[in-house]
């Protein structure tokens, strides 16, 4: 991995996010309170915004800049989970990985600061079951193909589970049948990685 294009990320991220708004709204009005794709361009729109004072840092400060201003911004839960993420990865990488066993530690690292947080784990329809898997991914040497494919059938799977976590959880069997917003959410970010990444 060459230079890690941070400002192209940040870009790409509030991008995806802004033009997925109103079908992570719909999802989350299906099982949820209808608030995640506000929260998630509130968040984003903010990161964006310290876009240039957030490119000037090394990659760990970078993320974990990133990740402080989506805790301070978005009042829903991922905020504060997503936030847990990128600022342990920050903190796990003080510099960009420089190959992917590499990255899949620093990803390792932000996947558990989002399990402790949330009190969750994989299986629970949440963002970590796409996150979780895509780490799973990475640490096996993926190339970016198996990346996508895995965030791919980690979001696929949450639309059969019942929550055990979240606002959803409180429907029980009721949540079967929706994908979890979070999940799409974090797929979209994904995506959007691999897109920057394959670019370089
Ligand atoms: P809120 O649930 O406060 O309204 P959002 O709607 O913005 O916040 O985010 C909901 C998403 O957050 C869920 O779809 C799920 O993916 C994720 N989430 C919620 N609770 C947890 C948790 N305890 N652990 C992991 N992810 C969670
Ligand atoms: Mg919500």
């Amino acid at each position: 991995m060459t230079a890690v294009p941070i400002r192209r990320l940040v870009e790409a991220a509030e991008t995806v996010i802004a033009a997925h708004a109103e079908e992570l709204t719909a999802l989350d009005q299906a099982i949820g309170d209808g608030d995640h794709g506000l929260n998630m361009v509130r968040g984003f729109k903010a990161v964006r915004e310290s876009a240039e004072e957030i490119a000037g840092l090394p990659f760990g400060k970078a993320l974990q800049k990133a990740g402080m201003t989506l805790v301070m911004k978005v009042g829903g839960a991922s905020g504060p989970l997503y936030g847990s993420l990128l600022m342990a990865m920050g903190k796990a990488g003080e510099e960009a990985p420089g190959d992917v066993a590499r990255l899949a530690e620093v990803v390792g690292a932000g996947v558990e600061a989002v399990k402790a947080r949330g009190k969750s784990d994989v299986g629970a329809k949440t963002m970590l079951d796409v996150l979780a898997p895509v780490q799973a991914a990475l640490a096996g040497g993926a190339d970016i193909a198996a990346v996508r494919a895995a965030a791919d059938a980690g979001l696929a799977a949450t639309e059969a589970m019942r929550a055990t976590k979240g606002r959803a959880a409180f429907l029980g069997e009721r949540s079967v049948g929706h994908l979890d917003p979070g999940a799409r959410s974090s797929a979209l970010l994904v995506h959007a990685v691999c897109d920057v990444l394959e670019e370089e």
